[in-house]
């Protein structure tokens, strides 16, 4: 299945590539990710479309966190998740890019 996520999100002007990966790490469970100094986000592409959304929420709030210089809270994953999965149940989502 191809999941519909946009190819770039911008975090507080930062802009963040997203790629849809295979694998992460060797750890299975882990389904998203985002590396601060390459600044992309990879999300696993085995995910439903919702999961997906919701991971990509994730880890967007991971990289606002982390560029305010909010580390405590970036650490903070039920926080973060509680986020996530409130703004996509309450239908927040990442705009695609234009023309895709
Ligand atoms: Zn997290």
């Amino acid at each position: 299945m191809n999941l519909q996520l946009p190819d770039e999100v911008c975090i507080l002007d930062i802009s963040y590539r997203v790629a849809v990966v295979d694998s992460i790490k060797e750890d299975d469970l882990v389904i998203g990710h985002v590396d601060h100094q390459s600044q992309t986000i990879r999300i696993k592409s085995d995910l439903s479309q919702a999961k997906a959304e919701q991971t990509l929420l994730h880890e967007v709030l991971h990289g606002v966190f982390n560029e305010l210089g909010e580390y405590r809270i970036d650490e903070d994953e039920r926080l973060v998740q509680s986020l996530a999965a409130t703004l996509h149940q309450v239908g927040y989502r990442l705009p695609l890019r234009e023309g895709v």
